[in-house]
């Protein structure tokens, strides 16, 4: 039973997350099965209503409406006939044109109640079709039924008598609405993302494991954006900006800069690159405070984090190439072993719990961070290339 009860929720977070590809677009659930059934059903509860023991003619408009016109009925609690129509294109009087037309309409449907059911109206071109064709059909009454609405979009007049949810104006597919012909057969509703697919890692390890240069080579290798956030304030220092001055007194003692100052500015960071394919993200996120606003910043690029990928290299190995690379760098905080140490606290005082954060994700990936630094690349690329 527990085993049972664990796999159900496996399942079900992996289906909450899962991304769609469909042709060259990603797709990401939007509208659930259950949701999309409560809708359905109150379509229904409000047509047999004012419909009471009149027996309808419920016509769907294909290809889209197939499922909805096949859930509906099943639900529909009383007498009912079911007929389709199809929108077809034919070439219009202006010879680039392609008007779509409805076709199929063969049943005589004199003095009958029509109820058209719509997988979705947006523009509602379709919709101005259906009452061309209806307006010599001597019907009784014909009523439009749709399961999705798209307020922002629609710039017609004719009424909508049953609407079963209200959507924003973005693309979606599945439960009978297609992207060039695919996701028809999905049995819930994915949303166009509007950030196509990013790789984003987060270069992790403690000072002096080699985040930054490795960043340099795989930049290159996978098209990245790298953000260091120790480059960027030691940027603003030598620039003598507020943020330069504020950061420097917290970096000279080998602390760690507040967090809101650092999200602040790794969101400016991120901002500036619009039109990036992903980041590589090394000296950020150093606590818990800025994992969670890294995952919001993704989020609201309809991305994520894919893989937190570790160097892990010994304390006193550490220490010692700190050090050395202080004979040359010229920071401060690489040139006093005291600072070093502290840094190096720092990391397993706030940062190294980080580890957990990803693992939990099971998007934590340790690498050995000992070895000539192509050896490294070629571990790190290893990771990057499964994901
Ligand atoms: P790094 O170049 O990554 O070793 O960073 C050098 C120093 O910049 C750190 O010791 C901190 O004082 C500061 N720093 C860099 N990134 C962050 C961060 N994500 N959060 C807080 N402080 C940071």
């Amino acid at each position: 039973m527990a085993i049972a009860a664990t796999n159900f929720y496996l399942c079900f977070s992996i289906i909450i997350t899962m991304v769609l590809k469909l042709h060259d677009l990603y797709f990401k659930p939007f509208i659930s099965e259950e949701e999309i059934q409560n809708a359905v059903q109150s379509m229904v509860d409000a047509i047999v209503a004012d419909l009471g023991d009149e027996m309808p003619v419920f016509v769907g408009i294909l290809n889209g409406s197939f499922m909805l016109v096949s859930d509906f009925v099943k639900k529909y609690p009383k007498p009912c006939e079911v007929t389709f129509i199809k929108l077809a294109s034919y070439e219009g009087v202006k010879s680039s044109e392609d008007i779509q037309r409805l076709i199929g309409l063969t049943q005589d449907l004199t003095g009958r109640t029509v109820v058209i059911l719509e997988d979705i109206i947006d523009s509602g071109n379709t919709l101005e079709e259906v009452h061309r064709i209806f307006k010599n059909e001597k019907v009784k009454d014909l009523r439009i039924a749709t399961l999705f609405y798209k307020p922002e979009a629609y710039d017609k007049d004719f009424k909508l008598h049953y609407v079963g949810k209200e959507i924003p104006n973005k693309f979606i597919v599945g439960y009978g609405l297609d992207y060039n012909g695919l996701g028809r057969d999905l049995p819930s509703v994915y949303q166009l993302k509007t950030t196509q697919h990013m790789t984003n890692i987060v270069l992790f390890g403690p000072p002096g494991a080699g985040k930054g240069t490795q960043a340099n080579f795989l930049k290159e290798k996978y098209d990245l954006v790298h953000i260091s956030t120790g480059d960027v304030f030691r940027y603003n220092i030598k620039n003598e900006t507020a943020l330069g001055m504020l950061a420097k007194s917290y970096m000279d003692k080998g602390e760690l800069v507040p967090d809101q100052v650092t999200i602040d500015m790794l969101n400016k960071e991120v901002e500036k690159n619009t039109d990036a394919k992903g980041f590589i993200f090394d000296g950020f996120p150093r606590t818990n405070a800025q994992a969670k606003a890294l995952d919001q910043l993704m989020d609201s690029k309809d991305s994520q984090i894919n893989a937190m990928v570790a160097l892990e290299v010994d304390d006193e190995v550490l220490v010692k190439r700190l050090l050395e690379r202080g004979k040359t760098s010229g920071r401060a905080d690489d040139a006093d072993e005291g600072i070093i140490r502290n840094r190096i606290k720092e990391y397993y005082d706030k940062t190294a719990i980080l580890k957990d954060y990803y693992s939990d994700q099971n998007k934590y990936f340790g690498v050995n961070g000992v070895g000539s630094i192509e050896e490294i690349t070629v571990r790190l690329s290893a990771v990057i290339d499964k994901l």
